[in-house]
């Protein structure tokens, strides 16, 4: 029914195969439990997927950001949630974009083999939000070693992760010319930070996804663990930014295809004043206005990681691919859950449980009004705000 004839049908289908091993009951009875895919993250470190975009002479794939897209549309297609493992797409291109030739022979290759996990990435914090280049945290520099001070919120997998990509200020902001220098990224080995000055602290949640706050206190790691040039870290976190939020994207195409077709099956087959309730122009229109829409996303999905993947700038195209995406799969869903009535309440159909995860994109990565604040500023011109 719904047009997927692009060049990566082998991909497709290999990780629905995968997939296929970890139906719905599998997400619902973890959902209900809290508890992480750790079964489902395994198989697909094990077959390679979580690696796709680390280069073959780092014992990766060597895949472009379309293919790996194509990895998590297909997880959350099949009514899974990439939210547990995208983590490790992104945050491994930080290293390989900016860390040194060492950094690079040191981690990737282990990464690759699925002996270590780079999924976290520490970036927000409590009293400074949005406005990232006024955080607190602090990494003030003592002979061979950066001891950490500070605190961070909703800082994802980080109980499921070898190693953390973190942001914290090296310069104070008074002493910087620009407000977004003075701040560096480190690789933090999270059990070794956890044994020896950072504690984590779970936040329950509205859906199943692990993440935590994190507190520093005199956290001490190696000089060598920074990633590029101190003071240009909040630059190397920008750049790492667009291919996360084309991910999310996909990922968020993957939820509106799945409520898509639950919709219209549903609408087929149930029946109720002696016909299927899909045969009602009532029900059928939302469902087609909410396949319109995933479409016309889905094309600056692509769009955003084609350019990605040639290297040309993205950053206008990723932010509004997650902007449409997120919107798209929103809709579906709440169509979805019309479609189902009393039934979409109901745990074991699934709905409640994705209309859940779909919600979490008009907030993280990004929120909504910080994309329009973008595109208002940097594409239209309009006045900076704040
Ligand atoms: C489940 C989950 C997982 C997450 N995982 C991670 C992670 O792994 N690592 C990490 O670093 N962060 C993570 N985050 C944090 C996430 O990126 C932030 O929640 C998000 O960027 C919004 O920031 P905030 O919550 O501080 O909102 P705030 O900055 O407090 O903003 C609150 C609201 O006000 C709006 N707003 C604020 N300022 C303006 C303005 N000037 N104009 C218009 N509107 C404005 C925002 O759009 C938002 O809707 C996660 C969050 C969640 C919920």
């Amino acid at each position: 029914m719904i047009n997927q004839n692009d060049e990566f049908q082998e991909i497709r289908s290999a990780v629905r195969a995968l997939c296929a091993d970890f139906p719905d009951e599998y997400f619902r009875t973890l959902d209900a439990q809290r508890a992480y895919p750790e079964k489902f993250v395994d198989a697909l470190i094990q077959a390679g997927w979580l690696s796709a975009m680390i280069p073959e002479e780092y014992g990766g794939s060597g895949l472009g950001l379309t293919a790996a897209s194509v990895i998590m549309e297909e997880i959350n297609r099949c009514g899974g949630n990439s939210g547990a493992v995208h983590g490790q797409m992104y945050n491994m291109g930080t290293v390989l974009r900016n860390g040194s030739r060492a950094q690079k022979e040191k981690y990737l290759p282990r990464i690759a083999a699925g002996e270590l996990r780079i999924q976290s990435m520490a970036v927000t914090e409590p009293t400074t939000g949005t406005d990232t280049t006024k955080l607190k945290t602090t990494a003030v520099r003592k002979d061979d070693r950066y001891v950490i001070n500070g605190q961070k919120v909703w800082i994802s997998r980080v109980q499921h992760s070898d190693l953390m990509i973190l942001l914290a200020r090296t310069t104070p902001l008074a002493e910087v010319r620009k407000k977004s220098e003075g701040m560096s990224i480190f690789i933090v080995d999270v059990k070794e930070a956890l044994s020896r000055g950072m504690t984590a602290r779970p936040i329950p949640n509205m859906v199943n996804h692990e993440t935590n706050e994190l507190f520093f206190d005199n956290l001490e790691i190696p000089a060598e663990n920074l990633i590029g040039a101190e003071g240009q870290g909040f630059r190397y976190i920008l750049d790492g930014l667009n291919a996360e939020r084309t991910l999310i994207a996909a990922e968020c195409i993957g939820d509106g295809y799945w409520f898509i077709e639950r919709a219209t099956r549903y609408a087929n087959e149930r029946v109720v004043f002696d016909r299927p309730i899909g045969k009602n122009q009532g029900v059928q229109f939302p469902i087609a206005a909410a396949y319109i829409e995933v479409e016309a996303a889905n094309l600056m999905r692509y769009e955003a990681a084609r350019l990605f993947d040639t290297h040309l700038p993205c950053g206008a195209q990723a932010n509004m691919a997650k902007y449409l995406a997120a919107k798209a799969s929103w809709e579906a869903a709440n169509v979805c859950l019309q479609t189902y009535g009393g039934f979409g309440f109901a745990c074991e159909y699934d709905i409640e449980r994705k209309f859940r995860e779909t919600r979490l994109y008009q907030v993280a990565p990004i929120s909504t009004n910080l994309i329009f604040s973008y595109v208002a500023e940097h594409l239209l011109g309009l006045p900076r705000s704040f």
